[in-house]
C-alpha cells in the first residue's frame, strides 16, 4: 500500500475468524454510509446522529441475509478520523463474510493488514509507537503486557520521547547560533562544556528509560522457562497446574510430537514461554534415556528454571546431576509433593528452595513471588513507569544511546562543536522514527503490514 494513495472506502471483518455468537464488518471512508446503505433496509443512516447503533436488515437485492445492528460514528470523531460503520452481524462467520462480499461489491475496497490503523496514522491520530501499542494490544499475553500496551496507546511513551526530542532541538539551535555567529559576544556561547552537560543528561534520561527494556520485553514476549527434573518428580502436574488445565496429558503417542507448540503460562501477570513441554509431556521411559541431554538444551535457551525435586524421596544421583548443570541459570528449586511425608535431606541442599504441592495446587504463589522478586526487583507493580517494551524501539533507543556516547567523546576529546552535532543530530533522528515523525515510508508501510486483518 502507498502512503499518497486516495483514501478510498475500505472495509474488513474486523473480529477475530472462527464462531462467535457476534461478528463486525467494519467500513472507513468517505463512502462508508453510502455503501453500508446500500445493502442495509432501516433508518436512513445518512440521517442518524453520529455515534448510534441501529437495528435493520443486509439484503442482497431482496433477499434477506442476516438481522444487523449497525454502529454509525462520523468523522473526524472516529479511530481513522474518516466516517466509519460497524455492522454487528449474527449469522456466523458464513454470513459475515457474505455481507463483507456484499460491502465490496457496492463499492468498498477489502482493508490490507493494519490499514484501519494505519489510517489513523496518516490523518495524525495516533502516533506511530501508539499504532504499534494497538498492535502490542492485539497480541498482548496479559493483562500486564496489555496495560503496558493501552499506557503507549494513551501516548506517555511518545509524550517522553517528544519532550527529550525537543530539548535536542533547543541544544542543536544554540550549537547553531555558536557556529553561525562566533564573532557575538552577547549571543551565549555553547562551549564544550555546556554542550557536555546538556548530552550528559540527555544519555541519562535514555539510560534510565533503556532500563525499562528488560522488564517491558519480558512481559511482552514472556520469560523461556525449562522445567527441570527426573522422572516421576512431578513435571507434568507441575507444567499442567501452571497451564490450568483440567486434565493432565499423559500419553504421547508417536507421531504426535507437540514441538512446534509454544504454551504460555500466566504467572501473576508474567508470561512464562514454557520451552520444550515436548519432553516433558513425553512418557517417562523416554525422558529418563534423553532427560540430561534434553535438560541441556533446555537450559541454555532458558531465562528461568524450575527445577523439580520429589521431596517424598532421597535426593538421587541425577538430581544431584541437574542440581550442578543448572546452579549458573536463574533458577527456583521446588521441593515437590510436599503433601506426603518429607523424606529429602534439605540439609543437602546449597542453594534457597521453595516447597510445593503440584498434586494440590499448594503454594504456587510462592513461585510467582519467586519470580517476581528476581526478574523485577518486585517492582513490576510500578505503574505509573513509562515502559520501553517494543523491540523496535529498544533497538532505536540503543542506537540513539550510542550516538549520543559518541558526541560525549567528542566532546570530551575537546573536537569542535560542529562535529559533535552530527551525533546529536543522528540521535534527534533516531529517537523520531520511535514515533514515526522521522519515519521512512517503507518502514511505516511494513510496520502496519504485520497487522492482522480488520485492524
Ligand atoms: P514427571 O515424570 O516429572 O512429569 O511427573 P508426573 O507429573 O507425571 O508425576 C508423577 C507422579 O507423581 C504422578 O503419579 C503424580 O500424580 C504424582 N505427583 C505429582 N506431583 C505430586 C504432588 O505434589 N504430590 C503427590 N502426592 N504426588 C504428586
Ligand atoms: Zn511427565
Amino acid at each position: 500500500m502507498s502512503l499518497t494513495q486516495e483514501f478510498d472506502t475500505i472495509a474488513a471483518i474486523s473480529t477475530p475468524l472462527g464462531e462467535g455468537a457476534i461478528a463486525i464488518v467494519r467500513l472507513s471512508g468517505t463512502d462508508a454510509l453510502k455503501i453500508a446503505q446500500s445493502v442495509f433496509k432501516g433508518k436512513d443512516l445518512a440521517k442518524v446522529a453520529s455515534h448510534t447503533i441501529n437495528y435493520g436488515h443486509i439484503f442482497e437485492a431482496e433477499r434477506l441475509v442476516d438481522e444487523v445492528m449497525v454502529s454509525v460514528m462520523r468523522a473526524p470523531k472516529t479511530f481513522t478520523r474518516e466516517d466509519i460503520v460497524e455492522i454487528n452481524t449474527h449469522g456466523g462467520i458464513a454470513v459475515t463474510q457474505e455481507i463483507l462480499q456484499l460491502l465490496l461489491r457496492s463499492g468498498a475496497r477489502l482493508a490490507e493488514p493494519g490499514e484501519f490503523t494505519k489510517r489513523a496514522f496518516l490523518n495524525g491520530r495516533i502516533d506511530l509507537a501508539q499504532a504499534e501499542s494497538v498492535m502490542d494490544l492485539i497480541r498482548a499475553k496479559t493483562d500486564k503486557a496489555a496495560h503496558i500496551a493501552v499506557k503507549q496507546l494513551d501516548g506517555s511513551l511518545s509524550h517522553m520521547i517528544n519532550n527529550i526530542r525537543q530539548e535536542i532541538l533547543e541544544s542543536l539551535a544554540q550549537v547553531e547560533v555558536n557556529i553561525d555567529y562566533p564573532e557575538y559576544d552577547d549571543v551565549e556561547t555553547m562551549t564544550s562544556q555546556m554542550l557536555l552537560e546538556k548530552t550528559s543528561h540527555f544519555e541519562q534520561l535514555l539510560e534510565t528509560l533503556l532500563a525499562t527494556a528488560k522488564r517491558g520485553k519480558i512481559l511482552r514476549e514472556g520469560l523461556k522457562t525449562a522445567i527441570i527434573g527426573r522422572p516421576n518428580v512431578g513435571k507434568s502436574s507441575l507444567l499442567n497446574q501452571l497451564l490450568r488445565e483440567e486434565k493432565a496429558i499423559v500419553t504421547d503417542i508417536a507421531g504426535t510430537t507437540r514441538d512446534t507448540i509454544t504454551e504460555f503460562a500466566n504467572i501473576g501477570g508474567v508470561p512464562l514461554e514454557l520451552i520444550d513441554t515436548a519432553g516433558i509431556r513425553e512418557t517417562d521411559d523416554l525422558v529418563e534415556s534423553i532427560g540430561v541431554e534434553r535438560s541441556k538444551k533446555a537450559l541454555a535457551e532458558a531465562d528461568l528454571v524450575l527445577l523439580v525435586l520429589d521431596a517424598s524421596n532421597g535426593l538421587t544421583a541425577k538430581d544431584m546431576e541437574l542440581l550442578e548443570l543448572s546452579k549458573n541459570s536463574n533458577r527456583i528449586i521446588l521441593l515437590n509433593k510436599t503433601d506426603l511425608p518429607e523424606q529429602l535431606d534439605v540439609t543437602q541442599l546449597s542453594s534457597d528452595f521453595i516447597r510445593i504441592s503440584a498434586l494440590k495446587n499448594e503454594n504456587l504463589e510462592a513461585v510467582e513471588q519467586k519470580i517476581n522478586s528476581i526478574f523485577f526487583a518486585g517492582e513490576i507493580e510500578a505503574k505509573d513507569a513509562t515502559v520501553l517494551s517494543n523491540a523496535r524501539h529498544i533497538g532505536l533507543v540503543e542506537q540513539a544511546l550510542e550516538a549520543l556516547k559518541e558526541a560525549n567523546n567528542a566532546l570530551a576529546l575537546g573536537l569542535p562543536v560542529d562535529l559533535v552535532q552530527v551525533d546529536i543530530t543522528r540521535c534527534w533522528q533516531l529517537l523520531g522514527e520511535i514515533t514515526g515523525e522521522a519515519a521512512p515510508d517503507e518502514l511505516i508501510t511494513q510496520l502496519f503490514s504485520q497487522f492482522c486483518l480488520g485492524k
